[in-house]
């Protein structure tokens, strides 16, 4: 599924860090944890935002939470009032961004924290997920040892689990339980 220009990275940042939460275990326990998280997306919020200080992961532990929340919607309506919560709280702004050449909208508020910067960029990820795909996109894991989330990019959004590893995993379980019944 294609994103538009400037939502595809914020989406899966979103996703990435949902799934720093599991079932057992919590990649983002240590100040170091968050700074590794963010280099990986250093190109996105170089320039953009301040880089991340220490104390500022129990701020991106409340936003995991909050974006796990939209994931875990179900209806669109619910869906839209968490986002639209997360895109006023976090202070996405509207601006017209000419760096790639074609001049589109990014929605980051600049100079800011780096907390408030990815608030914004992943809320408006998962908005236009919606506005594009819709809510059913959003989806966690079925399996019940993994909770991590995804968005379902098949034709006929018939996606159940957040990885083949675990869609794996369920068939083995399933088959053996219908080889012993
Ligand atoms: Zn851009
Ligand atoms: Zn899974």
């Amino acid at each position: 599924m294609d994103f538009s220009h400037y939502t595809t990275k914020p989406v899966e940042m979103a996703v990435a860090l949902a799934n720093t939460q599991g079932v057992v275990k919590d990649e983002l326990t240590e100040p170091d944890q968050l700074i590794d998280f963010l280099e990986n997306f250093r190109p996105l919020w170089e320039g953009v935002a301040k880089p991340p200080k220490q104390g500022e992961l129990d701020s991106v532990r409340e936003l995991r939470g909050a974006i796990r929340e939209i994931f875990e919607s179900g209806d669109e309506g619910v869906a839209a009032k968490r986002v639209n919560r997360l895109l006023e709280s976090y202070g996405a702004t509207p601006r017209l961004s000419t760096h790639s050449g074609t001049p589109h909208l990014h929605f980051e508020p600049i100079e800011t924290s780096i907390v408030c910067w990815l608030g914004a960029i992943t809320a408006m990820g998962l908005a236009s997920v919606i506005v594009e795909h819709g809510v059913e996109r959003f989806g966690v894991c079925d399996s019940g040892t993994c909770i991590d989330v995804y968005i379902d990019t098949s034709r006929n959004r018939s996606r159940r689990h957040c990885s083949n590893t675990c869609s794996t995993r369920e068939a083995v379980a399933a088959y053996r339980k219908r080889q012993a019944d």
